[in-house]
C-alpha cells in the first residue's frame, strides 16, 4: 500500500461512530494514511469491532469462540493509538463539531466518520414479544440464541435470504429440525437467478430443510415462549424457537437530525464523503455514488465496507481517491461456497457453467444486452476468479464458449490475458 503524505496535524481529533467492520478498517487506514491527531471509535455493542459473518455460520456451529471474532486484539488499536469508547451517540452539532452520548458526555471531532451500519427488520406481528422469538444480527443475539438451543427440537427460521439460509444450514449441521418460511416465490430472489434459488432449495431440501415459499406470517403464538407459527393462509407450524431474518435498515437518523442528506442510507460521493466536508460515511449505512453506473447504491458486505472506509480514510487524509472497486459477496452454507462478482440488477439473460439441477457445483454468469454484469459461482473457485478479471476489465465474454465445460478456465483465463 503506497501512503501519500497526509494533511493532518496532530492535534485534530477524528471521532468514527460505530465499531465494526466499516471502523475497524477506517481506523485503521487513516494511520497507515499517516492521520496523526487522536482516533477515536465510538460504539455501542461494548467492545472492540469483531466479524459478524461467523455468527450465522461458524460461530452459531459452536465450531468458533467469541474471542477469535474479534478483527483486531486490543493490543493493536493501543499499539496505534485508536481509542476505543463504548457507548452509543444521540446527537451531532455541526457548528460546535461536537457530539453527545446517551449518558451525556459529550465528545469534540474535527473530522467525523459515520460508520453506523443498518439494524434488523422487525415483524411487528402478534406474538413479536413472546420468549423464543429471536433475530440475528449480533454477538449477543447469537449468544442468546446458543444458549436456548439445547432445549429446542423445532426451530422456524422467516426469511429465506441470507441470513435464514445460513442460519437453517448451520442448525441443520446439529441435528435441529428447521422450516424456513419465505415471503417471495423463491429464496434468494433479491440477489439471484431462479436457477441458483432452485439449485440452494434443494441442497437445502436434502439436508433435511423444509423450505415453504410464497408464506406470510401472521402470528406466533404461546403462553410465555412461542409455541408456533401462523401463517395468513391459516396453516401453521409448530416451534421451540423463531429467528427472523427478513432484512435490515440503514442507521441513518442521527445523520439525518443533523441535517445530513438521507436516501436509503447516508448519501455520500464516490470519495465517501458527505455534503459536510468535514463528515464522512461507510459500510452498510451509505448509499454512495458510483461515477460508473451513474447510480447511487447501497450494499450491505464486509468486503464494501472495508473498500469504503479505506477510501472515506484517503478523504480524511485529504487525498481523493474514487472508490470503484468491483462489488463481490460470499455466503457459506453446508460445504457449498457461494463466491459472488458484480451486480446482477437488471440482467437479461443467465449462462450456466456446469449443472444447477443436480451436483453441487456450477456458475451462473448474468449478461445485460449481451455484456458480463455479474457472476455467482459455487465451488468454482477458477469461474469466481474469471468472472472478476472479466468484470474488472470491463471484458465481456462469448456466451457459448463460457457454457462449454469442455473448454478449461485456464484456457478462457489465458485467452482474456492475451488478448487484454
Ligand atoms: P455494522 O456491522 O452494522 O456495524 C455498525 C456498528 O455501529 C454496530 O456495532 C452498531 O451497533 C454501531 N452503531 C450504530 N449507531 C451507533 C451510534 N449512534 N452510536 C454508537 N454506535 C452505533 N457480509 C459478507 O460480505 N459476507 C458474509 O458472509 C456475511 N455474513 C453475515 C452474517 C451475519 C449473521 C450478518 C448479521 C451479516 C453478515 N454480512 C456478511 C454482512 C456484514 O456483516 C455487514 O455488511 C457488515 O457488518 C457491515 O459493516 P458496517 O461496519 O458497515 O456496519
Ligand atoms: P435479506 O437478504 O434482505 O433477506 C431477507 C429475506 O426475507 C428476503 O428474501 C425477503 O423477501 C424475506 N422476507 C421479508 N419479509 C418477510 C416476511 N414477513 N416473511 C417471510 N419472509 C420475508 O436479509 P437477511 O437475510 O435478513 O440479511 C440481513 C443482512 O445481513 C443483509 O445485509 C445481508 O446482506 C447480511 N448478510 C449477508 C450474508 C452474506 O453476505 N453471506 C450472510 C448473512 C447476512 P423479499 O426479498 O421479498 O423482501
Amino acid at each position: 500500500m503506497s501512503h501519500s503524505p497526509s494533511q493532518s496535524d496532530e492535534n485534530q481529533v477524528c471521532v468514527i461512530i460505530g465499531a465494526s467492520h466499516a471502523a475497524a478498517q477506517l481506523a485503521t487506514s487513516l494511520r497507515q494514511q499517516g492521520w496523526s491527531g487522536p482516533i477515536r471509535m465510538i460504539g455501542d455493542e461494548g467492545g472492540l469491532p469483531y466479524q459478524r459473518p461467523p455468527l450465522s455460520k461458524a460461530f452459531l456451529c459452536g465450531e468458533k469462540d467469541a474471542d477469535s471474532l474479534i478483527i483486531r486484539p486490543s493490543a493493536f488499536y493501543e499499539k496505534h493509538e485508536i481509542e476505543f469508547i463504548p457507548g452509543r451517540v444521540t446527537a451531532i452539532d455541526r457548528v460546535a463539531k461536537t457530539l453527545t452520548l446517551a449518558d451525556g458526555s459529550e465528545q469534540h471531532y474535527d473530522k467525523l466518520a459515520l460508520c453506523t451500519g443498518t439494524r434488523v427488520i422487525r415483524l411487528p406481528i402478534q406474538g413479536a414479544n413472546l420468549g423464543g422469538v429471536h433475530y440475528l444480527r449480533t454477538l449477543a443475539d447469537v449468544e442468546g440464541i446458543r444458549r436456548e438451543l439445547p432445549d429446542s427440537g423445532r426451530v422456524v427460521i422467516i426469511g429465506g435470504g441470507y441470513i435464514g439460509l445460513e442460519t437453517a444450514a448451520s442448525l441443520r449441521k446439529q441435528g435441529i429440525d428447521v422450516v424456513v418460511l419465505e415471503m417471495a416465490e423463491r429464496v434468494l430472489q433479491r440477489v439471484t437467478a431462479p436457477e441458483v434459488s432452485a439449485f440452494y432449495q434443494r441442497m437445502h431440501s436434502e439436508a433435511g430443510v423444509t423450505i415453504e415459499t410464497g408464506t406470510m406470517v401472521a402470528a406466533f403464538e404461546g403462553e410465555e415462549r412461542v409455541e408456533r407459527v401462523v401463517c395468513a393462509d391459516g396453516r401453521f407450524y409448530p416451534a421451540d424457537m423463531v429467528i427472523v431474518g427478513i432484512g435490515v435498515r440503514p442507521n441513518s437518523e442521527l445523520a439525518d437530525a443533523a441535517g445530513l442528506e438521507i436516501d436509503n442510507g447516508i448519501v455520500v460521493d464516490e470519495y465517501c464523503q458527505t455534503q459536510d466536508p468535514d463528515i464522512v460515511a461507510a459500510g452498510d449505512c451509505a448509499n454512495q455514488w458510483d461515477p460508473r453506473s451513474g447510480q447511487r447504491r447501497r450494499l450491505e458486505s464486509v468486503p464494501n465496507a472495508v473498500e469504503q472506509a479505506k477510501t472515506a480514510a484517503a478523504t480524511l487524509c485529504g487525498e481523493k481517491i474514487p472508490q470503484i472497486s468491483l462489488p463481490w459477496f460470499w455466503s457459506d452454507q453446508y460445504d457449498l461456497k457461494l463466491q459472488m462478482a458484480g451486480l446482477n440488477q437488471g440482467y437479461d439473460q443467465v449462462v450456466i457453467r456446469g449443472t444447477a439441477d443436480s451436483g453441487c457445483s456450477f456458475a451462473a454468469f448474468y449478461f445485460q444486452q449481451g455484456q458480463l454484469i455479474a457472476a455467482d459461482c459455487i465451488n468454482r473457485a477458477p469461474e469466481f476468479m474469471l468472472a472478476k478479471k472479466l468484470l474488472s476489465q470491463k471484458q465481456t465474454a462469448d456466451m457459448t464458449r463460457l457454457a462449454d465445460e469442455a473448454i478449461p478456465v485456464k484456457q478462457l483465463m489465458a485467452e482474456l490475458t492475451t488478448s487484454s
